[in-house]
């Protein structure tokens, strides 16, 4: 408690001088430790200066055009340049192109950074780069809800977390369950894509009790003690005394959620849930409350208040991006690599084609080719100005890079081993 209670005041008073938390852990942790690198190497870091144009020499591209202050600069490279804008969660044209449930490109709302408009992509094609329109999935689907913003708009929360836990439960508009709602966001949309008539929009509830929603929160709306009469007032949260009364609030099929409702109860005490199998791979239970029996993913619904909140389509990231090759470069619609050009993150075709197999699937590689593009960088200091060739041997030496990274990580894991046995 005590420790708790000091984060909690650390973080609150950061909040109060700085807008926002400064404890250095998790990704907050990994960036700033490249920050830190890059300003000790004297690295010029831009902000608010978008590229607007990239820069060509023939083929070759050797810088960007970049908009600071209202004024355009032109910034020139030795080496390439590598992009990096996040995907195109926010544009409304490619999403409208690339997701089946978006036809106008309104209909999906990603959670990733609204600055992340799909500029990387469009620049890229401007100079012959491809983006994969061919993709199993086009995004990394999560279900998102609508949370008001005081500027009238709204933002993404993504239900990363919560549903997993005991005691929610996860209906489409007719009061039935169409998925084990503890696997993973993207399983969970596959599903509801699935499950949705064609013509039908893709929207799901997500349903809890009282002492649910005080334990864990319901997305946006925050668990105890924080009241949950503001969420309410802003529309995003539905409450109401009874299942039924809930379901009509929502406009769900009120006979079918309460049926639902009582035969999951009925499974859930008993710790199974013979629709979905909820709560019996080891990925569920992890995702559950481990001191929660029978089983930590399942709890039953009983006491009112009841809540729900709408979830409607949305992304962590997108999937569909420029072709690249090993070494990151970006090829033009022959596979050929387009001089100087690189992408790498979102920017960059998914190495797992458009499949979720598990999270850090977009980091993980977002990370390692930002690494690879360096090194393949860093590696022709001595070609000068010369035109971007990277030749096999680059790509050799990198493999030999790996190989010795591997031989690390398996000694490091046979001590870590060693440790926890
Ligand atoms: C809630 C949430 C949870 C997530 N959890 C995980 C997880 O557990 N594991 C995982 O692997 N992934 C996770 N992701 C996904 C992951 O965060 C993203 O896929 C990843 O950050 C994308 O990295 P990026 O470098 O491509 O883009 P970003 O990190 O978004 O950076 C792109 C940057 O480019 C800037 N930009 C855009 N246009 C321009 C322009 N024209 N000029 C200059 N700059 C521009 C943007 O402002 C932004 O700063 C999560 C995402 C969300 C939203």
């Amino acid at each position: 408690m005590l420790y708790a209670g000091k984060r909690l005041l650390r973080h609150a008073r950061d909040l109060l001088f700085h807008g926002r938390g400064l404890h250095l852990v998790n990704g907050n942790a990994l960036v700033a430790r490249l920050l830190k690198s890059a300003l000790d190497r004297k690295v010029r870091l831009l902000t608010d200066t978008p590229v607007r144009e990239l820069l060509r020499d023939g083929e070759r591209v050797f810088g960007a055009r970049v908009e600071s202050a209202g004024r355009l600069i032109e910034i020139r490279t030795r080496r390439g340049v590598v992009l990096a804008c996040g995907g195109f969660p926010h544009d409304q044209q490619r999403i409208a192109r690339l997701f089946g449930h978006a036809p106008n490109g309104t209909e999906h709302l990603s959670a990733a950074p609204k600055g992340n408009t799909g500029d990387g992509l469009r620049l890229g094609e401007s100079v012959g780069a491809c983006v994969e329109s061919d993709l199993t999935h086009a995004a990394a689907w999560a279900p998102v809800s609508r949370v008001p913003r005081e500027d009238g708009g709204f933002s993404g929360f993504a239900h990363l977390m919560e549903r997993a836990k005991p005691g929610f439960i996860a209906v489409r508009q007719n009061g039935q369950r169409f998925v084990n709602e503890a696997d993973s966001y993207h399983d969970f949309m596959c599903a509801l894509f699935e499950a949705t008539e064609p013509g039908e929009c893709p929207v799901s509830w997500l349903i809890c009790d009282h002492r649910t929603q005080r334990r864990y929160g319901l997305g946006w709306s925050k668990p105890f003690p924080f009241p949950t009469a503001r969420y309410v007032r802003e529309g995003y949260l539905f409450k109401a005394p009874t299942l039924v009364e809930l379901a009509l609030q929502c406009g769900i099929d009120a006979q079918q959620l309460e049926e639902t409702v009582s035969a999951f109860n009925l499974g859930a005490e008993l710790g199974h849930d013979p629709l979905f199998h909820r709560g019996e791979s080891l990925y569920n239970r992890a995702q559950g409350e481990v001191l929660h029996g029978p089983n930590p993913s399942l709890g039953s619904l009983r006491r009112g208040p009841f809540y729900a909140v709408k979830l409607v389509p949305g992304s962590l990231g997108t999937f569909a991006g420029l072709n690249t090759d090993a070494c990151a470069r970006a090829l033009d619609e022959h596979g050929a690599p387009i001089p100087g050009l690189f992408a790498v993150g979102n920017d960059m075709n998914s190495i797992m084609n458009g499949h979720y197999p598990s999270g850090g699937i977009t980091l993980g590689p977002g990370m390692t080719f930002g690494y690879i593009a360096a090194r393949v960088l860093a590696g022709q200091a001595d070609e000068g100005n010369q035109p971007v060739d990277m030749s096999f041997s680059k790509a050799e030496e990198i493999a030999g890079a790996d190989e010795r990274m591997r031989s690390d990580q398996e000694k490091l894991s046979g001590v870590c081993n060693e440790k926890y046995t």
